[in-house]
């Protein structure tokens, strides 16, 4: 049992790995980490590109590398649960590939694990990497979460953390299938302290995320994390009730008082648009969720694998969830 496994997904990120793995040996084999032994999880999420050779290169060259491959791409978060199956060290570290969660972090992740902490979680001291746009639509997404959601979520905090085993084993507890790591690791709790980095830019080949992209990620966390946004409309619907009701009163009042006059066509439209919207989001709301639950009822596996390479004997080559 290693003490430290550390969880890649990577996709398409032959241009990086062998600067990534030269800068993560290094630290491995740096004074205060040489001590501990590694476990370096890769997770090949259907790269289409020379990122499963070198994998296999460097498996083949030394023991700690262990990689899982993919029958497709399944995203990333599937990748994280697949590494943090399959992984077996006392503590786990998730970390992307590209450079951005810098690897000399580690040593001040174990630090603090050394400490009693069950999760370290790096937190990122500014975001100038990123471009003014994704800075607002990440900030408004977790002043969102935060405000509807049933567990607030520290900000700035992605994926690159440390958990000790007994949180891996908690996370692997759960069963649901809509996974949104950022939540999930939020939502198992345990004793957290934060370390601050400053995030790089990516050190090459480019992002896997588009707005896009992007935007659906933000729906699966909020829909994972909350049913606020199903519940609300009892409350919505009671309002919007009760100021039709009292503009009900009005109006009869002012046809006894002034008589009956027919114009109204303006007020009429504005109502009936503006109420047939409000249902129509409130559908689309329902939909989400509604969506979200035959994703579960299905019970599709979360990822398929291909193959797994370096697990040794042991009955989790053939393990999937
Ligand atoms: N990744 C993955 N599957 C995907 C998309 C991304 O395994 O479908 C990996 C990717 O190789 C990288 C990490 O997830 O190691 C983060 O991806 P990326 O750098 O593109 O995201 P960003 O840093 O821009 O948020
Ligand atoms: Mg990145």
């Amino acid at each position: 049992m290693p003490d430290i496994s550390i969880i890649v997904p990577v996709y398409n990120e032959a241009e990086v790995l062998d600067e990534f793995f030269r800068r993560l040996f290094a630290v491995a084999a740096s004074e205060a980490l040489k001590e501990y032994s590694f476990e370096i999880v890769c997770i090949d999420d259907g790269s289409t590109d020379a990122t499963g050779e070198i994998l296999h290169k460097y498996s083949q060259s030394d023991p700690r590398v262990k990689y899982i491959t993919f029958s497709r791409n399944f995203g990333k978060d599937a990748s994280l649960i697949a590494g943090l199956k399959y992984c077996s060290g006392c503590c786990a570290i998730p970390m992307d590939a590209d450079l951005q969660d810098p690897p000399e972090l580690i040593e001040k992740f174990v630090a603090k694990w050394r400490e009693g902490y069950e999760v370290v979680c790096a937190v990122r001291s500014n975001r100038d990497s990123d471009s003014y746009l994704k800075r607002k639509t990440s900030e408004l997404f977790y002043k969102f979460y935060n405000a509807v959601s049933d567990r607030s979520m520290p900000y700035n905090a992605g994926d690159f953390r440390l958990i000790s085993r007994k949180v891996v084993n908690a996370l692997m507890s759960l069963r649901e299938r809509s996974v949104f790591m950022k939540g999930l690791f939020n939502w198992v709790g345990f004793r957290t302290c934060v370390v601050e980095y400053v995030r790089p830019p990516r050190a090459s080949g480019r992002t896997k995320w588009d707005y896009w992209k992007l935007w659906n990620f933000a729906l699966d966390g909020i829909t994972a994390g909350t049913t606020l946004p199903l519940r609300i409309w009892t409350y919505v619907g009671s309002c919007t009730a009760l100021l039709s009701l009292a503009y009900a009163f009005y109006i009869v009042v002012r046809t006894i008082v002034r008589g009956v006059d027919v114009p109204g066509y303006a007020s009429l439209i504005v109502s009936i648009l503006f109420f047939g919207s409000v249902q129509l989001i409130a559908l689309g709301i329902f939909g989400e969720y509604i969506g979200r639950i035959c994703t579960e009822v299905r019970g599709r596996p979360l990822y398929v694998v291909d193959k797994t390479v370096g697990f040794g004997e042991s009955g989790r080559e053939s393990k999937n969830i």
